[in-house]
């Protein structure tokens, strides 16, 4: 009988352990639900969704379904329609993905069947000795680690896509600066080759350089599941044997990163609280201040801070952001602007192409202090110094910012101090960092008491 399978964060049809599921039971009606709780997403998000739901219609041969409406409706009626057998996702583990799909399956008359999940190893699944979750990382990834993850899941040799079934065209595509041929399946598995072969070995010495291309920029599609980490992972083990010392040690940090988004969605699991509210009580009754007209300078790029800026505004443009410079960028509405965190991490999330509760909302609470592993807060970061050290040559900051153009080298991150700095316009800055910081630490001590 016909089996429908309903793509949510897994717009892939390789290494798909739900697809894999459906297609051993029959033939498979593959859905994709415009949901309306989806809608005012930013362009890029919307541009790379577009980009991997194209090709997830064309390694479908054309079968795949788009529908638009709430899931709880549109599911059951084309399951009823079809007279599907059974409704096959991958499991969810967000606080909204657990609604609406208990909801959907309420609704319907037949069977959903959940395997697999956007994770290695699904969440919830890696605990401590005791059977309580992990609350810190560094432990919880070694027992994920020991826990382990299995082998890609293979296709069954045939299989046929159902092929009657009219839907709706695929959402416009707006115009947006970034490379997004990264987002299909195709795209992702091919720059994951090229990283693969070749950037990955310096990959421990570059992660931190936003002025290099020096990561996988893989998290669009991990978070579309145009690639699931399991392949990445598998891949990992494959090349590591015949790579120095130094390259392997590049190979684990690149692991370790896989690591924190499997954690990230554990403790979203089991604290959904933490989503929009501080993890740790730690600093509970700090002071903060109304988001205001330093906020709104923060999010269009003009706070006079070179770094940060040319952060805000490759977000802008590119519907992404190193992940350097999405620490200083928070901290600095953080710690200089004194806004609580929520606030910038719902910029971030309109935002970003890549965009994912768990991994936006937990790095945020980590820079600003309330996280599972929060940096201290008494540790401010200095825009300029880190600029300065991870820009060494100011060319990531020329690159976003024309304004600064003008200035060679790392004279790019301190305009204050050439005589024709504001030449072309740019702004001076907003705030003095040394006296703002003092007064985070000032509200610290406040808490403390
Ligand atoms: P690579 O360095 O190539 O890393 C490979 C993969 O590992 C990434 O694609 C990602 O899936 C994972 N990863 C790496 N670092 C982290 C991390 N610190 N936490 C969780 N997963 C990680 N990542 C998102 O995927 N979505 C977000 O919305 C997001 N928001 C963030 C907000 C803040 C304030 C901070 C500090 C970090 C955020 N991150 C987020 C984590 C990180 O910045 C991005 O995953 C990374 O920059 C993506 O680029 P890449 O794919 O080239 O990373």
């Amino acid at each position: 009988g016909t089996q429908l399978v309903w793509f949510r964060r897994d717009l892939r049809v390789r290494d798909h352990p739900a697809l894999a599921e459906a297609a051993a039971a029959g033939d498979v009606l593959p859905v994709f639900v415009l949901d309306p709780a989806f809608d005012g997403a930013g362009a890029a998000r919307t541009a790379a969704l577009r980009t991997a739901l194209a090709a997830l219609h064309a390694a479908t041969d054309g079968a795949l379904v788009v529908r638009s409406g709430r899931p709880e409706q549109v599911i059951p009626a084309l399951a009823d329609e079809v007279g599907a057998d059974a409704v096959h996702v991958s499991g969810e583990s967000t606080p909204y993905g657990r609604a609406r799909d208990a909801r959907v399956e309420r609704a319907l008359a037949v069977p959903v069947v959940a395997t697999g999940s956007p994770y290695a190893v699904t969440p919830g699944r890696v605990r401590k000795d005791d059977g309580t979750p992990f609350r810190v990382f560094t432990p919880f990834s070694k027992a994920w680690l020991r826990h382990g993850w299995r082998a890609p899941a293979e296709l069954p040799a045939s299989f046929r896509w159902v092929r009657r079934i009219e839907g709706e065209p695929l959402p416009a595509a707006p115009e947006v600066e970034a490379d997004l041929s990264w987002a299909s399946e195709e795209g992702a598995l091919e720059r994951w080759r090229a990283f693969l072969d070749d950037a990955i070995d310096d990959y421990d010495a570059h992660r931190d350089r936003p002025d290099l291309d020096g990561t996988s920029r893989l998290s669009i599609a991990l978070k579309l599941g145009a690639v699931h980490p399991r392949t990445l992972l598998a891949d990992l083990d494959r090349v590591a044997p015949r790579r120095s010392a130094g390259a392997q040690r590049s190979l684990r940090r690149f692991q370790t990163e896989l690591a924190w988004r499997e954690f990230y969605a554990d403790v979203l699991l089991h604290h959904p609280r933490s989503a929009w509210h501080d993890f740790s009580e730690a600093l509970r009754g700090m002071a903060y201040d109304e988001p205001g007209d330093g906020f709104v300078a923060w999010q269009e790029g003009r706070t006079g801070f070179p770094f940060v800026d040319a952060g805000m505004r490759q977000l802008h443009a590119e519907g992404w952001m190193h992940n350097r410079v999405r620490m200083a960028t928070a901290s600095f509405l953080t710690k200089d602007l004194h806004v609580w965190w929520p606030h910038g991490a719902r910029h971030f999330l309109d935002l970003l192409a890549d965009g994912d509760l768990a991994s936006n909302n937990h790095g945020w609470q980590w820079t600003a202090g309330t996280g599972t592993d929060a940096s201290p807060f008494f540790r401010v970061f200095n825009p300029v110094l880190q600029g300065l050290k991870f820009d060494p040559d100011g060319d990531y900051v020329r690159r976003w910012v024309p304004e600064l153009r003008h200035l060679a080298g790392a004279a790019a991150h301190e305009p204050w101090k050439a005589d024709d700095g504001y030449a072309d316009g740019y702004p001076e800055r907003i705030l003095d960092h040394a006296a703002e910081r003092e007064e985070a630490l000032a509200r610290l001590e406040a808490v403390k008491r």
